[in-house]
C-alpha cells in the first residue's frame, strides 16, 4: 500500500525500490514518480466554451481550457486544471519524506 498523494493516485515502490505513480483504483502502476503523474495520464483537454455548451462552466473563453486527467487503464479521473492554452501542465510539489 502506497502513500495517498490524491483520491485516486498514490506513490508506490516497485520491485527495485524505486518510486512509482500507482493508480489508486485499480492498481496500475503509472511510471517513475521522478515526472509529474499527469505525464502519464490519459489526458482530455477542451476549451471553457465547450463546458459551456455543456451546462458546467458560464464563461465562454477560448483562452482558457480545462484538462481532464484520466487512468490510462481503469479511467478514474485523476484530476482537473484550469489553465491558459498551451501552458504546460500545472505540478504538484509532494514532499519527499
Ligand atoms: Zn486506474
Amino acid at each position: 500500500m502506497g502513500r495517498r498523494v490524491l483520491e485516486h493516485i498514490e506513490i508506490d515502490k516497485d520491485g527495485n525500490g524505486h518510486k512509482v505513480y500507482r493508480c489508486a483504483k485499480c492498481g496500475t502502476t503509472l511510471g517513475p514518480a521522478d515526472k509529474g503523474f499527469k505525464e502519464y495520464a490519459v489526458v482530455k483537454e477542451a476549451s471553457y466554451s465547450h463546458y459551456v455548451d455543456a451546462g458546467i462552466l458560464a464563461t465562454r473563453s477560448d483562452r482558457f481550457v480545462l484538462r481532464e486527467f484520466y487512468c490510462p487503464k481503469c479511467a478514474v479521473r485523476f484530476d482537473v486544471e484550469s489553465v491558459v492554452k498551451g501552458e504546460p501542465y500545472l505540478d504538484i510539489k509532494i514532499r519527499d519524506d
